[in-house]
């Protein structure tokens, strides 16, 4: 376990180190040290392909571009997420058709995901917010039946598994992101797409270079119209040393998790994600639900406590999809999530004892 608590500033150096073996081999776009990374996180995530992009934003876009998604398309997505997953859509010419998030999960209401397919619908695009993998078996059924694409935002959900399989063998396309506040975090931006079908794979390469399959063919073979989308060498040897910690840091922020549900059993109006074995969290956020968030929230933070409100305003509410037409109250549960979820640290750092003393002073609240 002592690979925890490395101290930071150790691994700041190992990564120094290995950037000097990067400048001397001038090997700084998708040479080698990219591909280690990528054949390290395919077999840990659990795919076959792996292609480093620029960030999760771009992975979502260049998936959607794969599957040949744009005008006139629609994709449907969960109302409660970050902005990404429905900037991506509407980023490609298609349309975000938003169905609510169940309360008890944080992801995308499979009921209602099927009343919402219509003749030009491509895709589902779910979320797996907190590191809870969405309700993958039935969607791919419905996915299956109606013949489209699934494409997943597991920005947070490395090392996640639902019914024992790992993030990256669920959907035609899942996406991940390497940017500030993720559990393995560049020093900036990355971004990864996984795939286990070769035509998909074989799809996507160009679209990160140019439309170009190589980067010797980039002057001469171009076939498609593609980007410039890399994931940087220096980011993947960041990468490199970090994913090296990432498993024993997991390990630890679920513990953090499992502690606080322990502790926070029956405090006020608590609510927790539903508990269910068939979902592995890697413990990256933990929410709760109480009709006192505000309060709650600005009594933790005046006894100096890092707590914060998550997504405090639904996707469709954003300025950007406004153009969509939606109206308060087409998605109640995301509307409730967005004015009562809080979130409680479980960053990897923290010791044991502070945990309880957090989960303390929530009861402590309750009580007065
Ligand atoms: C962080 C995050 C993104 C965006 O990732 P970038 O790498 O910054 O583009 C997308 N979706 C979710 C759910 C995220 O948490």
């Amino acid at each position: 376990m002592i690979t925890v608590y490395m101290s930071e500033y150790l691994i700041n150096l190992k990564i120094l180190l290995s950037f000097w073996d990067i400048i001397r081999r001038r090997d700084f776009t998708l040479g080698k040290t990219v591909r280690e990374l990528e054949g390290k996180l395919a077999s840990y995530c659990g795919a076959k392909y792996a292609i480093g992009v620029g960030n999760a934003t771009d992975a979502l876009i260049l998936s959607l571009k794969a599957c040949g998604i744009g005008p006139g398309d629609e994709v449907i997505t969960s109302a409660v997420g970050f902005f990404s997953t429905a900037g991506a859509i509407t980023w490609v010419n298609a349309k975000p058709v938003f169905v609510d998030a169940n309360l008890e999960t944080s992801n995308i209401d499979v009921s209602k995901i099927e009343p919402a397919i219509t003749p030009r619908t491509k895709a589902i695009l779910p979320v797996h917010l907190n590191g809870r993998i969405a309700d993958m078996e039935p969607i791919l059924a419905i996915a299956k039946k109606h013949g489209l694409f699934v494409i997943t935002d597991a920005a947070q959900a490395i090392g996640s598994k639902y019914k024992g399989k790992p993030v990256g063998e669920w959907g035609d396309f899942v996406c991940l992101s390497f940017g500030y506040s993720k559990i393995l975090e560049t020093y900036g931006d990355g971004g990864m797409i996984f795939t286990n079908r070769s035509e998909l794979a074989e799809k996507v390469w160009p679209l990160r270079t140019y439309g170009a399959r190589s980067w010797a063919e980039i002057h001469t073979n171009n076939k498609v119209v593609g980007v410039a989308s890399r994931l940087n060498s220096f980011q993947a040897a960041v990468l490199l040393e970090k994913l090296k910690y990432t498993e024993a840091r997991i390990q630890k922020q679920r513990q953090h998790y499992l502690l606080y549900r322990e502790l926070l059993k029956g405090a006020g109006d608590v609510k927790f994600l539903r508990d269910d074995a068939d979902y592995y969290l890697n413990g990256y956020r933990l929410p709760v639900l109480t009709e006192q968030r505000g309060a709650l929230r600005d009594f933790l933070l005046r006894k100096g406590k890092k707590v914060y409100n998550w997504y405090p305003v639904p996707l469709p509410r954003l300025p950007a999809f406004q153009n969509l037409e939606y109206k308060k109250g087409d998605f109640p549960n995301a509307e409730r999530i967005a004015a009562e979820c809080l979130i409680l640290p479980t960053h990897f750092s923290i010791p044991k004892k502070k945990i309880a003393q957090i989960a303390n002073l929530v009861r402590l609240f309750y009580q007065v």
